[in-house]
């Protein structure tokens, strides 16, 4: 079930109880044009991707009880932060996975949710994978293969590509040389949230105080992405690839066509 920010079930009412968990689903969607009027002044392309940080101790049930932003957040915390992303218009979710697949329990529930409720694209980044295991793709391939990619670091010197293991599009995760200034899109089309919740301006920059712009349990992701002094750009002196980037959404579709050509 899905919960509001502050970890409340959401009420679900009787058609949504007599079909389950698709019920709950359309109960949702009906709160998500209360969302999207109130997310009006997003122009269409505004948001796109909502990139997260999720780790092993964080993919669990249950909620957040203790102080915001000292604990990983819980699997039913992150479909509402989804929900949220969403009816800002982000059709993109990248999971940048901590730990192995088989032990983020919460990873399943998340993508179906994603893809199933909102339509969105998923992709899965296993950092400091560089080959799945055979187990970890027969988990993806439950979910919508279309709308599923994986992400995977390349080491240094390898050209960009894409390729398919066992039906599953593996895109690299670090498309461009590291100490080179990002041909990503930028941060401003993005929702970055690590772990533990707190929101940055990308990932690159995470675990800047000067670019920490915010707890998604603080205010809602409108009012934090709208208000002017929210950094959105990172500066000239710290802007070059590095580790921060793997995995950055802004950064892997823009080298998508790039990829495409080379598959
Ligand atoms: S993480 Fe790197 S590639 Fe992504 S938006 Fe930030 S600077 Fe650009």
């Amino acid at each position: 079930m899905a919960v509001n920010k502050k970890g409340e079930p959401v009420p679900t009412n009787a058609i949504a109880l007599k079909d389950g968990y698709f019920g709950v689903a359309k109960t949702l969607k009906h709160k998500l044009h209360a969302c999207c009027r109130d997310a009006e002044q997003f122009r269409k392309g505004d948001i796109v991707f909502l990139w997260v940080y999720v780790d092993a101790k964080g993919l669990k049930q249950g909620f957040v009880d203790k102080k915001r932003g000292t604990v990983p957040i819980p699997t039913q915390q992150w479909l509402s932060i989804i929900d949220e992303a969403a009816s800002l218009g982000a059709n993109w979710l990248v999971l940048s996975l901590q730990d192995a697949l088989d032990k983020c329990a919460g990873v399943y529930e998340i993508c179906q949710w994603a893809q199933c409720v909102h339509g969105m694209n998923v992709g899965l980044h296993l950092k400091g994978c560089t080959c799945p295991e055979k187990e970890e793709v027969a988990l993806l391939r439950k979910l919508d293969r279309k709308k599923t990619k994986l992400l995977m670091h390349c080491p240094p010197g390898k050209m960009p590509l894409a390729k398919e293991i066992d039906g599953i599009t593996v895109w690299t995760a670090n498309p461009q040389p590291d100490g080179e200034k990002p041909k990503c899109q930028g941060a401003a089309h993005m929702i970055f949230v690590n772990e533990k919740g707190i929101l940055y301006t990308c990932g690159l920059v995470e675990g800047k105080e000067d670019y920490r712009i915010g707890h998604v349990f603080d205010e809602c992701l409108k009012t934090v992405l709208t208000n002017p002094k929210t950094p959105r750009k990172v500066c000239d002196d710290l802007h070059k690839v590095g580790a921060g980037c793997d995995g950055c959404p802004s950064l892997v579709t823009t080298f998508l066509p790039r990829m495409r050509r080379m598959s």
